[in-house]
C-alpha cells in the first residue's frame, strides 16, 4: 500500500490494534501534545547547549534524536547525537512515512524527527523536547498545534555572529549560508509561543523547563 502522505511530514502510519500503537494512544489523550516542546532558533544560538543543560539537570526530559544525511563531526556518536543515514535510507524513511517532520536545512542536508519514539514518549505521559529548524517547527505546528513552540534568540545579532565564528566548525562560505538562514529564522520569532533569550545557558534552560511545566531545581 502506498503511504497515505508521500511527503512523510504531515500524516501518520496505519495503526495496528487500538491500545497497542503509540500513535493511537497519544491521539486518544488530549493532553499528549501539551507535553511536546519544540525548540527552534537560528544557527549558533546555543539550542544544543541549552538542550544538553536541560538533559543534564532534568533527566526526565527526553530529547528526540534526529535522523540526518550529513556526515558526523568529530566526536559525534551515531544514535546519540543523530542517527546518521544515507540519502537512500532517508528516502526510504520518507516513503514509509516514518517522520513527524523533516526538512532540508541550510539548503544542504536533510534532517528529520522519527515519529514513533516521540509519540511513544507522549503516550507514556512524559515530557519530550525536539530541537529542530524553523521549517520543521512549522510542520509540527500543523500536525500537533497543542505543542509548545519555543524560539531561542541570541542577545543580539552581533553576539550570534560572534558565537558562530567562535565555535570554528564552519568555513566562511558555510558561515555566510547559516547567517542568511538565521536572518529568515529571526524574522519568524513572533510565530512562536515563547521567545527565550540565550544570555546565560543555565538561565535559558531553567526558563525552558518552566515553559515545559516542570519545577526548576
Ligand atoms: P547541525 O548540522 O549543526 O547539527 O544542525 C543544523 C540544524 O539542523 C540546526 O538548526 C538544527 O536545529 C536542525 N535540525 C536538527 N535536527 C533536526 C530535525 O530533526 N528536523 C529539522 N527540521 N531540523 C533539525
Amino acid at each position: 500500500m502506498p503511504p497515505a502522505h508521500p511527503t512523510g511530514a504531515s500524516g501518520r502510519q496505519p495503526s495496528p490494534a487500538p491500545g497497542t500503537d503509540p500513535t493511537t494512544a497519544a491521539e486518544a489523550d488530549p493532553d499528549a501534545a501539551s507535553r511536546l516542546t519544540v525548540l527552534a532558533g537560528p544557527t549558533a544560538v546555543g539550542k544544543g547547549t541549552v538542550a544538553a543543560d536541560v538533559r543534564a539537570r532534568y533527566p526526565e526530559v527526553w530529547l528526540s534524536v534526529s535522523v540526518t544525511t550529513r556526515a558526523p563531526r568529530p566526536g559525534e556518536v551515531d544514535g546519540v547525537h543523530y542517527h546518521f543515514v544515507s540519502g537512500a535510507e532517508f528516502d526510504r524513511m520518507i516513503e514509509s512515512d516514518e517522520f513527524l517532520e523533516w526538512a532540508v536545512v541550510h539548503g544542504r542536508h536533510r534532517y528529520g524527527t522519527p515519529r514513533g519514539p516521540v509519540l511513544a514518549r507522549l503516550a507514556a505521559r512524559a515530557p519530550a523536547l525536539l530541537e529542530i529548524d524553523l521549517a520543521g517547527a512549522r510542520q509540527v505546528r500543523a500536525v500537533m498545534p497543542g505543542a509548545q513552540f519555543v524560539f531561542l534568540a541570541p542577545p543580539s545579532w552581533a553576539e550570534l555572529e560572534r558565537r558562530l565564528l567562535g565555535r570554528g566548525t564552519e568555513g566562511p562560505q558555510e558561515r555566510a549560508l547559516r547567517l542568511a538562514t538565521a536572518r529568515v529564522e529571526m524574522a519568524a520569532s513572533s510565530e512562536f509561543d515563547h521567545v527565550i533569550v540565550n544570555d546565560d545557558v543555565h538561565r535559558a534552560a531553567d526558563e525552558l523547563v518552566t515553559v515545559m511545566g516542570l519545577p526548576t531545581r
